[in-house]
Formats: C-alpha cells, structure tokens, sequence
C-alpha cells in the first residue's frame, strides 16, 4: 500500500538568527481542540500533525488551492547546515525541505550564504524566514497573530521599515541567483522564493511559515514522498548514545517503508556494515509522565516513516552518526544493504577526500 508520508524539514541560517527559537516556538504550537490533536515528540524530531496546521491556518488556507494530502511535518530538531549536510539519505540530504532563517535586522552573514550554497548543491527546496520583525521600531506585538493580520496593525512607518529591510534581502538573494519575494506576491512558487517574515519568539507569522512549508512539499515533492509504507525501513542516524539499561542506542529517522521490532537491520560503521537484530523500538514518553529518569521511554512494536525512533540492539558500538540504516528481512536482503552500505561509505570518503 502507498502512502504520502510527513516530508523531513531542516532549519538552516546564521547563528543567533533565531533557528533554536523557531523550533521551540513550532513545538509549542498546540491548538486548543482536542480534536485536532497536538505535536508529537519524536526521537531527535517533531511533529505537527496537519490538522494542527489546518486550524491554525485557518482561512489562510486558501494561499494553497486543492485539498492538502499530507499528514503532516516532521521537523529535525538538530539546526544548521552541519546537520543537514551530515545527515545523508539516497545520495542527498535526509531533509526533503528547509526553512532558511534570516534576522532581517541583520540580514546576510556568512552563514546564510553558507547555507544557501549548501541548499543549491543539495537542490533542496526550501523558504525564507525573515526573522524577528518584532524589533522594528514602533512594531506592535500580538502573540501568535498570523504575518498578514498583525502587518495591518502596523503603523506605516513600521511597516515601511519591513519592506525597506525586506528589500535588502531580496536583492542579496537577487546577486546569489534566486528570485525571491514576500510570500503574498509571490506568483509562482516554482520560480521564485517565498519569504514569510516572523517573529519566533512571539510566534507571529508561524501560521503561515506551516502553510506554506505543507503546501511546498505537497506540490513539488508528492511523488518522492510517496512511500511503499509496508516496505522494509530506510533511516538515517542522527546520534549514536548510551543509556542507562540500554547499551548503545541509536537515534533514528525513518523515511521509508515500516521497521518492525524483530527486524534485521544492517547499520553502518566508521569502515563496516554491522548487522544486528533489533532488541526494542523506543519512543520518548510524553514529558508529564516521566516519574523516574531512567524509565523515559515506551516500547512500540512498529514505526512507519517518517518518524523519529531510538533503536537498542546489540553491537550498536561502531555505528556512525549520518549513516544509514537498512531493515532487511531475508538473507538475501541482507547482502543487498551490506553492499549498499559499504558502497556508501566508499563515496563518503571519496569526496571528502581520505581516499
Ligand atoms: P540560533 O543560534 O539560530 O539557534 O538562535 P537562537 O534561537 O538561539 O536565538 C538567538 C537569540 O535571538 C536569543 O536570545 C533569542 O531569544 C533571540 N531571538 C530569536 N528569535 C527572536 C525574535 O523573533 N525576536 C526577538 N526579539 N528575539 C529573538
């Protein structure tokens, strides 16, 4: 059976431009139905279910035509370019889309140019957030308000000065090849870069950064986010940990088919391919029932992409953060992702030069 599965979201820009606070604040993001559910705490990744987007977009929705299919967005809770380019899955990155954070006060710093190397190379989509607009002189703050309702509020000098400040960054992306502009004039998203200005600390334009992060990948990344959900996993490992009772555990995001707790998995290593089986399935328990500190994760039998997961198994001692993980259920699949695993590790070397 196919499905359409969360697209794997980074954030990306220059330190102290705001990344750790967007993330924060995107994690906060519970809406007060019970129905529409809240935010799912994943292994090393977050998620917002599309019903959390739906009603906080509220009207909003209307920006994209058509019935939204995702069923949600799985942000990596790790930011910057280092993580998004050490997290490797199918040759690129293991993100499907990023979300580039500029303090629009600042502007363009190193690394913002860094990262939007980094984006080209990876020919990841991705928008811009042009962060802290609550810093404008005059700006009025109304927490959580979308971008378009807490603009109007503004007096036209404050108002002014975003587009002055918004305009410097256009024309930086302008000189690094990119047509960008202010997501509501954008008029065709396959060619221009949407910029949705925000304050994260006060969660003013986060409806429309989700609406639009949903509706991206929705357009442009359907077919590679339609999984077989019934196939044997793909991840990738975030981090290599030891935990107490546990051994060495690996933090995983899954992006495909579905990993079962008496699976094989073949995981790789510094220079190896190491095949384990799977000792149990972890996820973490939601934070207001964790009584004893050494007791802060439940046991699930199953895990369908895209989702983050802990995996305790034996021999886990040389798996590498960054490199794949592959559930293999015959001998014959095995050998397959041995040889898929090993065949990467020689790439990785090779471009970054050691051989
Ligand atoms: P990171 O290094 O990119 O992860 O940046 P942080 O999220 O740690 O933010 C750096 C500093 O900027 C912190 O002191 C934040 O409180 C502050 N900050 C982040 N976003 C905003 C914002 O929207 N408005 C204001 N006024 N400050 C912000």
């Amino acid at each position: 059976m196919k499905k359409i599965r969360q697209p794997i979201i980074a954030v990306l820009g220059h330190v102290d431009h705001g990344k750790t606070t967007m993330l924060d604040r995107i994690r906060k993001t519970n809406v007060a139905s019970k129905e529409a559910g809240g935010i799912t705490q994943h292994i090393g990744a977050t998620e917002v279910p599309i019903e959390v987007v739906k009603e906080i977009a509220g009207p909003l929705l209307s920006l994209w035509k058509g019935e939204i299919k995702l069923p949600g967005l799985l942000f990596i809770d790790t930011p910057g370019h280092e993580a998004f380019t050490s997290l490797r899955a199918r040759g690129g990155s293991l993100a499907d889309l990023a979300i580039l954070i500029i303090d629009v006060n600042e502007g363009f710093q190193p690394q913002t140019i860094e990262s939007i190397e980094i984006l080209k190379k990876y020919k990841t989509p991705f928008i811009v957030a042009a962060n802290k607009i609550d810093r404008i002189k005059g700006w009025k703050i109304n927490e959580n308000e979308p971008f378009l309702v807490n603009f109007k509020k503004q007096d036209q000098r404050a108002q002014q000065e975003l587009e002055t400040k918004l305009w410097e960054v256009i024309g930086k992306f302008y000189e690094m090849g990119f047509q960008a502009n202010r997501f509501d004039r954008v008029q065709d998203f396959t060619k221009e870069l949407a910029i949705v200005p925000i304050s994260a600390k006060y969660g003013i334009g986060i409806a429309e950064l989700l609406v639009l992060i949903a509706g991206l990948a929705q357009r442009y990344l359907e077919q590679k986010l339609k999984i077989e959900v019934e196939g044997p996993a793909k991840g990738t490992i975030l981090e290599v940990r030891e935990e107490i009772g546990l051994g060495t555990t690996i933090d995983v995001i899954v992006y495909d088919g579905t990993l079962r707790k008496d699976d094989t998995i073949v995981v790789g290593g510094k220079d190896e391919a190491i095949v384990t089986k799977i000792r149990a399935l972890l996820k973490p328990k939601p934070l207001d029932e964790i009584r004893d500190p050494r007791f802060r994760f439940d046991q699930v039998d199953e895990v369908a992409a895209a989702a983050g997961i802990k995996i305790a198994a034996p021999g886990l001692d040389g798996a590498l953060a960054g490199s794949p993980v592959i559930a293999a259920r015959s001998e014959e699949d095995v050998e397959k992702a041995k040889q898929e695993i090993l065949s990467q590790i020689e790439r990785i070397k090779i471009e970054s030069g050691e051989i």
